[in-house]
């Protein structure tokens, strides 16, 4: 974490890394920044010494946090740091274990050793202030630097030097110059809270709804608490929510972070903080993913391979290309980033982070906050969030998200590929490969045989606990060949971006992390389809991780148009109960600009369905005529889209039919056509969840009709119905929690591109007789409903007709 200053209260919060020169950190070099395979290496050998070291040593502690608390130029100091392992010595005294992992016969560079020495120096420090406070007078403290050999396990313990005189004074020098470098910044802080007492709203008024989001936002961040907020789509709930959350972080010298699930959603965020910052009162980021800010011919994030990692930070800092786009762009996007660091011939994702820790708002994927494995490091798990404010665009679709986050899988079929394509390599180490990734796909499979039901059709899962020990077997000899392989790689200058068995390698380390996780919230099954033979994890219920995240945020603002049943999205996403305020708005469009009706002469149920496509087809084909305009019409599955598709007899439209394999060219081939419509207007068939349904706009007359076929249950699969089972089980709802609420979620966000502004009018026509039943009726937004009691049944083609016609004053 970066230091916390409190100039009110007069205090500094720091970590031991705080402490530690800059200049120092950057010595590790680039690969340790993006040296995934150290990083994830170490975490394994660090725990499994820890293992061992309590096994054998009964006075051993691992992980122990520690903070000593002083006085220093006037501010209250507490510097926060966490032994990786401490000891009694049997002489009497204690011995503290800075574990750090090196590569084989490669050892640590004298820049690494003076770095970890200082580090584990600095714990020293710590663990004495805390026992004199405890009443050692001088107490009796050894340090030492563990250092283990990947891939050997071999081990040296290296003494340090510890001289407390030596190491107080270099903690004194050290926040003197971090005292001084926040007085600097005193002058921007302050122009960037005169700022937030200027900021306007971007539109000469609010809409109706929108005070309310601008003042409950505002109070939850006066108190630290989260807000869902449940609103129709259309009616600017983003801007409400950012305006009073841009004033709140410039005050307080906070940062913003504007989490969305699509790109789209993350372009409309940066137009309306380029809107709020007319006065070029802070810095705003957009985040795009690494794969797509390379500037390399090949992802492979090493200096020998990349121009743009080599001398990153000698060429960061010569070029000041972070300072030049940070005076340069009020709002910086991914496009300018890229180009200026291309120039500057530094990695443009790196310079990215580079800038979102210096920018006061991020606008980025979800994954950059809570997938443990892309997580920003301002979102680590030992991170100080207490001044970050999160907006959460789009929120109920962080349920799924965060499930994925920790759901792994192993496949024999992928597996048995690394080995085939491993040992097509000929050297002794593609041998070696090959030989082990069998092992591992025979493990799979032989259990998955194992347990094959008796009347198994092709495709079929059953929940099944895993033989663990074997996979733990195999990991120290997956570890051990995963270094030789990445040494040979680099000798042999041939690391490549998409190797196999570096991706399944990383597979089961996720999988293992997962195992190690699992409890009642995990279901574990296996499954076969078509060839392929897989083990996996299913994460049911992924509060507990999302919800270290977000609670430990200054405040966290969820938006959605779809937020119901509330106790649903605020428990599986693991908001605090107490925390969580709740508000839920009606749309502040007329109600008579739309015309909502139920088909329910028709059933789409799976076991209806084949019987009713003929019918779905003349009804659909008859609605979609009656709209003077282009009409959407979506479905639960492609599957079902394909029958009905080819029944349809459009008289008056012209009929596109999304496909599953569409490219991004296609996609906007079928938008323009839309946009377009000269020849004739169109029924765009397409799926519910898609990019059609939740990830474009319709502006204007775009749209004249949607229309949803059924409500878009998710299928019914062992996976599906563990979640139900565990619903159930937690919530004593778990048809409704599996089934519906994510079915009718789709369903109302699809309706939800029809109206947008007061402007927009059209009709909602739901295919099924089951959206009358209360089970679903009740999901579908409270002014859908008529006001009367009456009833939404009836036959949308002549509720179009009706619509449309009294809309043109014209007699039906
Ligand atoms: S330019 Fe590409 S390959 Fe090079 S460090 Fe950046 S992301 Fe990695």
């Amino acid at each position: 974490m970066a230091p916390r200053f409190d100039n009110e209260r007069k205090t500094i919060d720091l970590a031991v890394a705080d402490l530690l020169e800059a200049q120092l950190l950057r010595s590790l070099g680039f690969a340790n920044r993006g040296g995934y395979e150290r990083l994830w290496l170490g975490q394994a050998i660090h725990s499994r010494y820890q293992e061992e070291a309590l096994g054998e040593d009964a006075s051993y502690r691992r992980e122990v946090t520690i903070s000593h608390r002083f006085v220093h130029r006037g501010y209250e100091v507490t510097v926060h740091g966490r032994i990786d392992g401490l000891r009694r010595n049997p002489g009497g005294g204690w011995v503290i274990e800075e574990i750090k992992s090196v590569r084989r016969g490669v050892g640590l560079s004298p820049a690494a050793q003076e770095l970890y020495q200082r580090q584990a120096a600095l714990y020293g420090w710590l663990l004495a202030h805390k026992l004199r406070a405890e009443g050692e007078a001088s107490p009796h403290i050894e340090v030492e630097l563990v250092l283990i050999e990947i891939g050997s396990d071999r081990l040296e313990r290296q003494p340090v030097e510890l001289k407390l005189p030596v190491i107080e004074a270099l903690v004194k020098r050290r926040l003197n110059g971090l005292i001084r470098a926040h007085q600097q910044a005193a002058a921007a802080r302050d122009a960037r809270r005169r700022a937030a007492a200027e900021l306007r709203f971007p539109y000469p008024e609010m809409r109706r709804g929108q005070e309310r989001i601008v003042e409950r936002v505002r109070e939850v961040l006066a108190d630290g608490s989260h807000l869902l907020l449940e609103a129709p789509t259309g009616i600017g709930k983003t801007v409400a929510a950012l305006f009073p959350a841009l004033r709140h972080v410039l005050r307080h010298d906070r940062r913003l972070f504007v989490l969305t699930a699509k790109t789209l959603q993350q372009e409309m965020a940066t137009e309306v903080l380029e809107l709020l910052n007319q006065d070029d009162a802070f810095r705003a980021l957009r985040l795009r993913a690494k794969a797509k800010m390379c500037a390399n011919d090949q992802l492979v994030c090493h200096e020998e391979y990349c121009d743009y990692a080599k001398d990153y930070y000698a060429k960061l800092q010569e070029s000041g290309v972070v300072l030049r786009l940070l005076e340069g762009h009020r709002t910086l996007l991914p496009d300018d980033v890229f180009a200026a660091a291309r120039r500057a011939l530094v990695c443009p994702f790196e310079v990215s982070l580079e800038l979102a820790e210096r920018a006061q708002v991020t606008v980025c994927d979800y994954n950059y906050a809570f997938d443990p494995y892309v997580a920003l490091s301002a979102f680590h798990a030992d991170a100080d969030l207490s001044d970050v404010v999160v907006i959460v665009d789009e929120i109920h679709n962080l349920v799924a998200r965060g499930r994925g986050y920790y759901s792994p899988l192993l496949s024999a079929r992928d597996i048995r590929r690394a080995a085939a394509e491993a040992a097509a390599g000929g050297a002794p180490i593609h041998h070696r490969i090959a030989e082990l990734c069998l092992v591992l796909a025979r493990l799979i499979e032989g259990l998955v045989d194992e347990v094959e039901p008796a009347a198994a059709k092709d495709d079929w899962a059953v929940e099944q606990r895993f033989p663990e020990d074997g996979l733990w077997r195999l990991r120290p000899q997956l570890d051990q060949v995963f270094v030789d392989y990445l040494e040979f790689r680099r000798e042999t200058h041939s690391l490549s971006p998409d190797d196999r068995f570096v991706e399944q390698y990383f597979g089961v380390l996720k999988f293992l992390n997962a195992l190690t996780l699992s409890d009642g919230a995990f279901s574990h099954f296996v499954e076969r389809r078509g060839e392929d033979r897989r083990w996996r994890i299913l994460c049911k219920d992924p509060s507990r991780f999302l919800g270290a995240v977000i609670n430990r945020c200054h405040s966290v603002v969820g938006l959605s148009a779809t937020l119901s049943p509330h106790a649903f999205y605020r428990d599986l996403l693991g908001f605090d109960r107490d925390r969580t305020e709740r508000l839920s708005l009606p749309s502040p469009f007329p109600p008579e600009n739309r015309r909502v009706v139920i088909d329910s002469s028709v059933a789409t149920t799976y076991r209806e369905r084949p019987r009713n496509y003929p019918r779905i087809a003349e009804r659909l084909a008859r609605f979609a005529d009656e709209v003077p305009g282009n009409c959407l019409a979506l479905f639960p599955s492609y599957a079902f889209l394909a029958q009905v598709a080819g029944l349809l007899r459009c008289e008056r439209k012209r009929v596109l039919v999304q496909a599953r394999s569409d490219s991004d060219e296609e996609r906007e081939a079928i938008l323009q056509t839309l946009r377009s419509a000269l020849l004739r207007d169109v029924l765009l068939l397409a799926v519910a969840g898609g990019v059609f349904a939740e990830g474009v706009d319709y502006p204007g007359d775009m749209l004249k009709a949607v229309a949803v076929v059924g409500p878009c249950l998710p299928a019914v699969t062992l996976e599906q119905q563990l979640l139900m089972d565990y619903y159930e089980e937690r919530f004593e709802r778990g048809f409704e929690y599996a089934y519906v609420v994510p079915g009718m979620t789709r369903v109302v966000q699809a309706a939800g591109r029809l109206i947008r502004s007061a402007d927009d009018v059209g009709v909602i026509a739901l295919f099924d007789k089951r959206f009358l039943f209360r089970t679903y009726r009740q999901h579908l937004p409270a002014d859908w409903l008529p006001q009367d009691g009456g009833s939404l049944a009836g036959d949308p083609a002549a509720a179009a007709a009706e619509f449309f016609h009294a809309l043109a004053g014209e007699p039906t």
